[in-house]
This record gives structure tokens, C-alpha cells and sequence, in this order.
């Protein structure tokens, strides 16, 4: 019998304008930080963060993140850290920025600040990255002694991003139960590795109770760049219900046919993670036993959140089978997740692609969409 592992940060912080309480939670954790964003971020929230640091006396060092979490760009920017003596390492923007930031205060050995300014990705909580070639194609997770000490979600700077960014969280955080319920049921093995706890399982649970009362409030007040409740209960489940029960609670075929999809060339690069995940999903659904009316509530959900439900949305319309199959053979690797609650081969998984993008099809065309 494994042992029941749960992880989390040390502290959760969201609200409306809560960059501009950073510095108060920031100098329980060190005076000399490292703060890495984007070149567009740099004028959303990066320079905020900086203003409010400076506020409780905190020195920064200021990086442009190049957009791509490799291993160079993660040794580049550790060697500024290492250089300006930072002991925090922030990471304000989206997962690859925030997956670098982990990285580069794990080889420095430093305190780990994450401040999203999107809720694109479930990444900001977990103690693990995705490390990408500079090519953008999946490499491996990267684990670490411990999840970030701090993030902290401003929802006004969320609410000013654009939709998709919101739609592509909603989707990431859908999956969490879908693949937790799996790996519970297979009794396979967390990221936190170990088995899943009673209170990941809640928390999976919760977090598709959550999106499917509020997803398309929330989405409708993004679209009015609006704070309201919705949201806050929306942002909660995509950044931290999510981030809890994908880490604790389980991944299984949904992100492994995610990482496939990474393997293969042409405009499906042009897609976010969240929009994978969602085609993963019903793929993920499609493998098992699931009912008609369990995957239309899916696929419903997602064509009201403009999500990509079928292949030629995922821009692989022509797709022929031997395309598909590498796919699923990337998908199906030694450590691909898919095995924690799955025995299945990559042609089996080549099926499951094709039938999910035949359900999305017809139930388009039962509805007229
Ligand atoms: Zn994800």
C-alpha cells in the first residue's frame, strides 16, 4: 500500500488589488528578490509589483522572461539571481513564466513568490514545471522539495485579461476531477507521489462543482473586465482547486494526450494548454465508460467557452491516422501519466481521439451549433 501524500504552498492570497499588499507578505520571506516577467507583462502587473515591493524597502532585480521554460533560459536567468544575490525569486505572468521562476528559485535555493496575471493554467500552486525544448515541445516535469511559499492572484489584474486566457483555465481545471476520479479508481499514483488523499478528492470535487455553477458568469464578467463573485469563486477553482487536486489528487490520460499533442508540428502550437486539455478531456472520456449525457454536459460547457471540442478545431482536421497514432505513442511513454489509471496502447488511444472528435461532431449537429 503507498502512503497518502498531500502538498500545497504555504500561503494562498487572492482578492481584487492584492498586488498592492505584496510587499507586506513578501518581507516575511527576504529583502533582495529577483522579480521575472514578460516583456508584455512588464507593463500588466510586473512594474505594480515592483512599485509595491519597493514600498516595504525590498530590493529587486529585474529579468525579461524570452516566453519559453527551457533549460536555457532557466539557467540563464539563475545565473542573474545568483549574481544579484536574491533569495526570492517572483515570477509574475503566465505557466511557462511562472514555471521558470520555480526553477530558478530551486537552483538558487531561494523563496518562491507566483503571481499570475492570467487564470490560464493551474501551474502557480504546484512545486513542479514543465520544462519545454526551446522548440516548445514537451521535455519532462521538473519536481522540487516544496510548492511556492507564496502566490498571490490579483483578480482585477484577471479580469482585465483577454477571455481565452480565462476559457483555457476553466478547461485545465476540468480536467482535474475527470483525471483524479481516474487515478482514485486505479488507485495509481499523484504528483505528490504518493496515493490520493480524502481531502484532494474534495477538493477535485469541488472545483467541478464550482466551474460548472459559475464558468459562464465568470466568463461574461471577464468580457466586461469585471470583478464579481463569480469570478472570485471561478479563479479560486481554475488557480487553486485545480492546482491542489491536479497535483494531489492525480493526472491521468488528459494531460498525457495534452503532452502528444506538444509532439507533433503544424497550428495546433498556436493553442493554449487549457485548450489542449479540454480536446484531452473528452478524449479521457471517451476511453471510459462514461455516459452520453456526462459527455455532452462537457462538450456544452466548452462550446459556450469558445473551447476547441473537435480535431479540426485543434487545427488537425486533416490528421491522417499515422499522425494521430504519434500522437498517441507520445501520449502512451513509460512515464506519461496516462498509466496511473489507464491499461491502454496507443492505438486504443488513436480510437479515443477519433471518437471524441466524432461525439463533438454530432452533438454540434444535434444542436444546430
Ligand atoms: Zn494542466
Amino acid at each position: 500500500m503507498t502512503e497518502r501524500i498531500f502538498i500545497s504552498p504555504a500561503k494562498y492570497v487572492q482578492g481584487k488589488n492584492a498586488i498592492h499588499n505584496i510587499g507586506q507578505y513578501v518581507k516575511d520571506l527576504g529583502d533582495q528578490a529577483i522579480v521575472i516577467a514578460d516583456e508584455t507583462v512588464w507593463d500588466i502587473a510586473g512594474n505594480d509589483v515592483v512599485k509595491y515591493l519597493k514600498k516595504e524597502a525590498i530590493q529587486t532585480e529585474e529579468v525579461v522572461f524570452n516566453g519559453e521554460a527551457s533549460k536555457t533560459e532557466m539557467k540563464r536567468i539563475t545565473d542573474i539571481a545568483k549574481n544579484a544575490k536574491a533569495t526570492v525569486v517572483i515570477g509574475v505572468g503566465g505557466g511557462k513564466t511562472l514555471d521558470t521562476a520555480k526553477a530558478v528559485s530551486d537552483d538558487i535555493n531561494g523563496s518562491t513568490v507566483i503571481v499570475p496575471t492570467t487564470a490560464s493554467t493551474d501551474a502557480p500552486t504546484s512545486g513542479l514545471s514543465v520544462v519545454y525544448s526551446e522548440e516548445g515541445v514537451f521535455e519532462n516535469y521538473r519536481f522540487y522539495n516544496k510548492n511556492p511559499d507564496l502566490v498571490v492572484v490579483d483578480t482585477k489584474v484577471i479580469a482585465g485579461a483577454p477571455k481565452r486566457f480565462l476559457s483555457s483555465g476553466i478547461a485545465d481545471a476540468l480536467a482535474t476531477w475527470v483525471e483524479a476520479r481516474s487515478v482514485i479508481q486505479a488507485k495509481g499514483n499523484t504528483m505528490a507521489g504518493g496515493s490520493t488523499t480524502i481531502a484532494a478528492q474534495a477538493i477535485a470535487e469541488k472545483c467541478e462543482e464550482t466551474l460548472f455553477d459559475y464558468a459562464h458568469l465568470a466568463y461574461e464578467s471577464v468580457k466586461a473586465k469585471s470583478v464579481t463573485p463569480a469570478l472570485e469563486a471561478v479563479v479560486e477553482a481554475n488557480t487553486l482547486l485545480s492546482g491542489l487536486g491536479f497535483e494531489s489528487g492525480g493526472l491521468a490520460a488528459a494531460h498525457a494526450i495534452h503532452n502528444g499533442f506538444t509532439a507533433i508540428k503544424g497550428d495546433i502550437h498556436h493553442l493554449t494548454h487549457g485548450e489542449k486539455v479540454a480536446f484531452g478531456t473528452l478524449v479521457q472520456l471517451a476511453l471510459e465508460e462514461r455516459s452520453l449525457e456526462e459527455i455532452e454536459r462537457y462538450i456544452a460547457l466548452y462550446i459556450h467557452l469558445e473551447l476547441p471540442v473537435t480535431l479540426e478545431e485543434i487545427k488537425l482536421k486533416d490528421a491522417t491516422r499515422e499522425e494521430i497514432i504519434k500522437v498517441a505513442e507520445a501520449a502512451t511513454i513509460d512515464e506519461e501519466t496516462i498509466h496511473q489509471a489507464f491499461q491502454v496502447t496507443a492505438d486504443d488511444v488513436a480510437d479515443a481521439i477519433f471518437a471524441a472528435d466524432q461525439y463533438a461532431k454530432a452533438y454540434k449537429q444535434k444542436v444546430n451549433k
